[in-house]
């Protein structure tokens, strides 16, 4: 049984939303040259919440004028020591700052304001904080002697993680002496937004950090621009594809971080209940809205009844609902359009036969909203089993050998992440071997740190993000 709790819900009180905001170029927030507005809005009321900018061409080229201008006065000529300061700082503001990023977060993108506490906002002052530690030592990084910074860095992030993907872009990019444009998604542009505040009061030079808001053809108009020398995507394949061959010929560095079908693979040996709970963070985490989630559950045919029992259980008890509340588990679906998707791939899943499955649960009447859901006798050639579908649906297959397991893990156009759940260790670090993924978590999952390299094989992308690693795209050597 479940117990009833009352609500708990976060102060709105802290935030202060502004009613509309410019562009922060040169250390400022200005007017659009050739913009219009939109709105964004909160994705678990509909509600409005403020209006932001569409930032045109003239905006984007003056905005790149200004990163390459903090490049060769400033930015480029400062020691690696000064640059950590900046970074230090804006660290320290981001914990004093951490409740009032976090509702702001969490009322921007619908996530759950416990993870919005508890995982996004520390680890993105972990980043800046481990990458400020990198600033004066890049020469010991394991990429010559003398690496030098790449120049202007264009920088274009998705919805689901908004400032951790920012904290994932710019504290490196810094840190290895580069001045940025980023633009957030079209649908959560609050934080990055508070972030450009930050640099601001951090002191950071005018024009190192350069925060564009809009939409696809923003992102599209930075990436292409002639004077960015690096350009860092995080978000679909599809659009990772398109960056790709607009920049083939350039001579642009680029790193793509894409989509993912992870396997979480549970043994019959694997501790049930903490495996249980690993499927859960796998997949409900973030409402599934995560590239490295473990959306195809693959479960060793003898213990597949037992897992899948106790799997119900504990979906009967995850509370869905209000991102504010303390209590909640799963928050609202990012946009209508990743509702709509949700939707036309569940119903896919159906159509092809798999069997469906939520418990009961009431959903919030306005704002968009999914309950939690898994798919049972699901194929490996179900779209479902194949597709990204970025949402709390999870697609349980089954196995019978570990070299069977292997198999229908690595067979997948995807490779970005998997887990494995067992008692030994030395299948473990055979799975390690034999999967083809960028992370492979063993009992456990969904866990990040700065000091780890991120990123994938296939049409995950290239390039990695996080630790020494995640230096090497932005420097030259
Ligand atoms: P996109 O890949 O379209 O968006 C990622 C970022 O790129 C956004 O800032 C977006 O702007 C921008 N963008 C869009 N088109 C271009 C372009 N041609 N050139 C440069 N930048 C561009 O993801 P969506 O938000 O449309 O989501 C679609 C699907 O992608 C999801 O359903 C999910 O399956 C997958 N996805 C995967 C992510 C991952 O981390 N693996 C992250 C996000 C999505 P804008 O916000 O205005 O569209």
């Amino acid at each position: 049984m479940s117990f009833e709790y009352a609500p708990a819900p976060e102060s709105r009180a802290i935030v202060d939303i502004k009613s509309s905001y410019g562009l922060f170029i040169n250390g400022d927030f200005t007017e659009s040259q050739d913009g219009k507005p939109f709105k964004t809005v909160s994705p678990a009321s509909e509600e409005v919440l403020a209006e932001v900018t569409e930032a045109g061409p003239a905006d984007v080229d003056k905005a790149v004028r200004a990163a390459r201008r903090a490049y060769d006065r400033t930015w480029s000529k400062l020691s690696g020591r000064d640059r950590a300061k900046y970074l230090y700082r804006i660290a320290r503001i981001v914990q004093e700052r951490s409740r009032e990023l976090a509702v702001l977060e969490s009322l921007d993108n619908g996530k759950p304001i416990r993870e919005s506490r508890d995982v996004d906002v520390p680890l993105v002052a972990a980043h800046f904080f481990y990458y400020a530690g990198w600033a004066d030592k890049l020469e010991y990084a394991g990429f010559g002697p003398d690496p030098q910074p790449l120049g202007v860095a264009g920088q274009v992030i998705p919805w689901n993680f908004p400032l951790l993907m920012l904290a994932w872009k710019i504290a490196p990019a810094l840190a290895a002496g580069n001045t940025v444009i980023l633009k957030p998604a079209e649908t959560t542009p609050l934080t990055a937004l508070a972030f450009a505040e930050i640099c601001q009061q951090a002191d950071l030079p005018p024009g190192v950090v350069n925060i564009i808001t809009g939409a696809g053809d923003t992102g599209r108009a930075l990436v292409e621009h002639h004077g960015v020398d690096k350009v860092a995507f995080t978000g679909s394949t599809e659009v990772g594809r398109a960056i790709a061959k607009s920049v083939a010929g350039s001579n642009k560095k680029v790193t793509l971080e894409l989509g993912g079908k992870a396997a979480n693979v549970i043994f019959e040996d694997a501790p049930v209940d903490q495996a249980v709970e690993g499927i859960i963070n796998g997949i409900f985490f973030n409402q599934g809205h995560v590239c490295c989630a473990g959306s195809r559950l693959l479960v060793q045919e003898s213990v597949y009844d037992e897992v899948l029992a106790r799997l119900k259980r504990r979906m009967s008890t995850l509370r869905v609902g209000d991102p504010l509340d303390k209590n909640t588990d799963i928050g609202a679906i990012n946009s209508a359009m990743q509702l709509a998707k949700i939707r036309e791939l569940s119903q896919i899943g159906e159509d092809e036969g798999a069997e469906r499955w939520s418990p009961a649960c009431e959903l919030p009447e306005h704002g968009y909203w999914f309950p939690p859901t898994i798919f049972t006798g699901v194929s490996q050639a179900h779209r479902i089993a194949r597709e990204e579908i970025f949402g709390p649906v999870l697609s349980v297959l089954t196995f019978r050998t570990p070299a069977e397991a292997v198999e229908k893990a690595n067979n997948t156009p995807f490779g970005l992440s998997a887990g494995v759940w067992t008692e030994k260790g030395s299948r473990i670090l055979w799975m390690a071997n034999q999967l083809r993924a960028g992370v492979v978590w063993a009992n456990t999952c969904n866990r990040f740190d700065p000091t780890s390299p991120f990123g994938g094989y296939k049409e995950s992308g290239y390039g990695r993000e996080g630790g020494r690693h995640g230096l090497e795209g932005y420097l030259a050597h």
